[in-house]
Formats: C-alpha cells, sequence, structure tokens
C-alpha cells in the first residue's frame, strides 16, 4: 500500500490524502484563491471540497492563520474550490489558461 501525503483540512481539520483537498494559495495582495491544479507557488493550505469545511475553513482569520499574513477571500471562492474539485476527479484541458483565480469558467 503506498502511503500518501496528509493535509490538514483548514474546516474540520482531520487530515486526508492530498488529493482528497482542494488547494488554496494566497496570490497577489493577500487574495486566497483555489489552486485547482495544485501547481502555483507560494505557501498552501487545503480544505475538504465539503460544504461545512468550506463554511469553516474559507473564513479570513483561518486564512490568515494558514498563511501567517492578512487574506482576502476571492469573490466566490467556495464555488472555486468546489469547480476544483470537480476538475480533479474529471480530465480537465490543461491547455487552457494557467492563471489562477477563484472563479471559473462555467460549461
Ligand atoms: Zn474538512
Amino acid at each position: 500500500m503506498k502511503r500518501e501525503p496528509g493535509r490538514t483540512c483548514l474546516g474540520c481539520r482531520r487530515v486526508r490524502p492530498k488529493r482528497e483537498l482542494v488547494r488554496l494559495v494566497r496570490g497577489e495582495r493577500g487574495i486566497v484563491v483555489a489552486d485547482a491544479r495544485a501547481r502555483a507557488r507560494g505557501r498552501g493550505a487545503y480544505v475538504c471540497p465539503d460544504a461545512p469545511c468550506l463554511e469553516q475553513g474559507l473564513s479570513r482569520k483561518r486564512l490568515a492563520h494558514a498563511f501567517r499574513g492578512a487574506c482576502e477571500l476571492a469573490p466566490e471562492l467556495a464555488a472555486g474550490v468546489r469547480l476544483a474539485a470537480s476538475a480533479a476527479t474529471s480530465p480537465i484541458d490543461r491547455t487552457k489558461s494557467e492563471e489562477v483565480t477563484g472563479t471559473w469558467p462555467q460549461r
């Protein structure tokens, strides 16, 4: 059995395999966005893509603690996390924009 790296969810504080969590990164001006491809540089934080975890974890206080600095939530960050989670379980077009934003285009 392969050991996977565990990460702590910002919401429920449970350690879960990294692939079951969505990575968040703090970008320009301290704005926190979902990192769908888990490739953005810098310090990351992780949250389960579940409603209770998003509600609890996506607060400025929690994020500021995780990132050790003041944070702003990207607009529709929770929606961005959910989309990032669904993108992780289905094939996505990786040739599209590499830009990391809190909102993702709807198909
Ligand atoms: Zn959680």
